[in-house]
């Protein structure tokens, strides 16, 4: 069974939702989605909770006005996603009515990655997947270290054993990367980034072959691809030499997601979005060194 997690950079628009099918399609061991924010909400989210009253209308219709234009463009009418939307607008009135805590700030952040999933969970099932969205606040258990929370791994197991294991269900499931809560319910969050951790969180809880991670690049370089056009694919690492480029600044991987499959030996596969049939870049415990 393999985790896949699509993050910001893969889901720009419209048109990038549209990748998602084939790559299901090609790869059906891919059984637990996780999905990041649309590229550059957190931040239009962040700005959101720090401007005055005028520009929070303003960046407010221009956070939804990108979601809807989105669900126009894939002819997506289901009365469920649009009950769903309204609940979000109103939950982000009654939020940017008030002062923002840290608590609060957690809760807004999860705005983003609720409303990619639901909307790909809504293109997917109009594609003809049986798909199935859950809800990560029900299963990333975290403490209430609101910002940067900390996952609580054997509660996150026992879980997701409850509610994933117990189910007699041969679809695939989707959940927000990013997002979780505490015992008592209340939404946190894992850090900026931290859709990567969520995914290897839960690659781990069930026991996955492998995480595939999609993103705008078909793997790790040597140097920066978008920059330098001389810039090689590396097809192997292992995780030392992962954290390694990790260190020197690159944000290919968050560092907590690699440090996790590292210890549960999870092999991460690090994929392009335009072209899922390149291997990309295999991370796990080989110890071929990067050249
Ligand atoms: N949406 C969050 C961020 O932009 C988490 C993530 O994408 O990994 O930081």
């Amino acid at each position: 069974m393999i985790v896949a997690k699509f993050g910001g950079s893969t889901l720009t628009n419209a048109k990038d939702f549209k990748n998602i099918p084939g790559i299901l399609h090609h790869r059906p061991e891919i059984k637990f989605i996780v999905v990041s924010a649309c590229k550059g909400i957190t931040d239009q989210l962040i700005k959101l909770s720090s401007c005055s009253s005028l520009e929070k209308e303003n960046c407010f219709s221009r956070i939804m006005g990108f979601h809807k234009n989105i669900i126009n463009s894939l002819f997506l009418d289901s009365n469920e996603l649009s009950n769903y939307i309204n609940k979000i607008e109103i939950e982000m009135k009654e939020l940017i009515s008030s002062n923002f805590s840290l608590m609060q700030m957690d809760q807004l952040l999860s705005i983003g990655e609720r409303l990619s999933s639901a909307i790909l969970t809504s293109y997917l099932q109009s594609c003809g997947f049986n798909i199935s969205c859950l809800d990560a606040r029900k299963l990333i258990i975290t403490d209430d270290n609101f910002g940067r929370a900390h996952p609580i791994m054997h509660k996150i197991k026992e879980v997701c054993r409850s509610s994933i294991f117990s189910q007699n269900y041969d679809g695939i499931f989707i959940t927000q990367g990013f997002i979780g809560s505490t015992e008592d319910g209340i939404t946190t969050t894992l850090g900026r980034e931290g859709s990567d951790y969520s995914a290897a969180i839960l690659a781990v809880a069930l026991d996955a072959d492998e995480l595939e991670i999609y993103k705008d690049v078909a793997g790790v370089y040597t140097h920066d691809p978008k920059i330098e056009p001389g810039a090689q694919l590396i097809e192997k690492l292992n995780y030392s030499e992962m954290f390694k480029i990790s260190n020197k600044g690159s944000n290919v991987l968050h560092f907590p997601a690699i440090k996790l499959c590292q210890h549960y030996n999870i092999p991460m596969n690090i994929k392009s979005i335009f072209n899922p049939y390149l291997k990309g870049t295999l991370i796990n415990n080989h110890e071929r060194k990067a050249s």
